[in-house]
């Protein structure tokens, strides 16, 4: 890794699972590195290094880093992209088909690509790892990407019927000013949204949603909910202490939330709570399955 280049190379043959990484927003298997692309022809050399296994590709994906240099690419890949699509579409190695594996080049720069393949089962199925979200003007703030976003990654279309429907409960721990509740309200959920601050817009007034003033720290709800969620500011270890005791005693079945990342030593922050938490369900023997990301629409956070 090159620092503030935005992306790691990993030699030799590691297994990653995409879902246990936090970080990385995409996981591609590297084929080929190309060095010194000429600039008048760029794309007989990225043709001429494409792999020929597989035979045909789901996806063609022109890539770059989340950087500031890497952002001043896109106007390139977007020139390139369809002279590449035209040429894989006329070879018949592109076709339409999720399963397939997809096609990456990835373009530190204008001189440099790096062709991959990603494996559906294993990797992002965004282009850029980046999970676009529509803001409904209605939302009453830009939280609610964040947690659509987080329900799009963390749950399948299937579990997001069967776990994350009409008629459940939710509590809502630092709700203001509504966007998560909002969010869940638009799901069919009935809300309890804790915080001392008002909730606004949509949310306000909206008739599955309760707004009660309390400490989120403090508040228990009178029955078990189906979810909790979280979005209070503060210390990751002290939400990670919260969450845990929610799910022990059986206040909630389900929980997302997020850990906001101190300004120094985030990678320890993180690990640290993860680990309390993890130490806490396995001593209560908890069965539980946990996954953390810092999603696109996060910020200094994992959800
Ligand atoms: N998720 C919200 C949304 O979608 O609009 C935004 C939440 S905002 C990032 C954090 C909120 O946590 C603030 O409204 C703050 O008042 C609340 N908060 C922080 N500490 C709290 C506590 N101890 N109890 C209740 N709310 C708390």
């Amino acid at each position: 890794a090159a620092p503030h280049s935005g992306f790691v190379v990993v030699r030799g043959k590691p297994r990653l699972q995409f879902a246990q990484l936090v970080f990385a927003r995409q996981l591609t298997r590297l084929q080929a590195s190309l060095h010194n692309l000429p600039q008048r022809d760029r794309l007989t050399p990225l043709l001429a290094a494409l792999p020929g296994l597989p035979e045909r590709f789901g996806a063609l994906w022109l890539e770059v880093p989340d950087t500031n240099d890497g952002k001043s690419l896109s106007a390139f890949t977007r020139r390139l992209a369809p002279l590449l699509h035209e040429r894989l579409l006329t070879t018949g190695r592109l076709v339409q088909d999720d399963a397939l594996p997809r096609l990456h080049l990835f373009f530190p720069d204008k001189t440099r690509a790096l062709v991959g393949i990603s494996d559906p089962e294993n990797s992002a199925p965004w282009e850029m790892g980046i999970a676009r979200q529509k803001m409904p003007q209605q939302a009453p703030s830009r939280s609610y990407l964040k947690l659509t976003e987080a329900i799009n990654t963390f749950l399948s279309p299937r579990e997001q019927k069967t776990l994350l429907h009409h008629g459940m409960t939710a509590v809502d721990l630092g709700a203001a000013p509504g966007g998560w509740s909002w969010a869940l309200a638009q799901r069919g959920l009935k809300i309890i949204a804790v915080d001392n601050g008002p909730l606004k817009g949509a949310a306000a007034q909206h008739p599955a949603i309760r707004h009660i003033r309390q400490d989120g720290f403090r508040y228990r709800p009178p029955r078990p909910v189906d979810w909790l969620v979280c979005d209070m500011v503060e210390q990751p270890g002290r939400i990670a202490d919260l969450v845990a005791d929610w799910i022990i005693h059986g206040k909630a079945r389900r929980a997302l939330f997020n850990l906001k990342l101190p300004m120094k030593k985030r990678l320890l922050a993180l690990n640290e709570a993860l680990s309390r938490l993890r130490t806490a369900l396995d001593g209560a023997g908890i069965r539980y399955r946990m996954r953390a990301r810092q999603l696109y629409h996060d910020r200094e956070e994992v959800t």
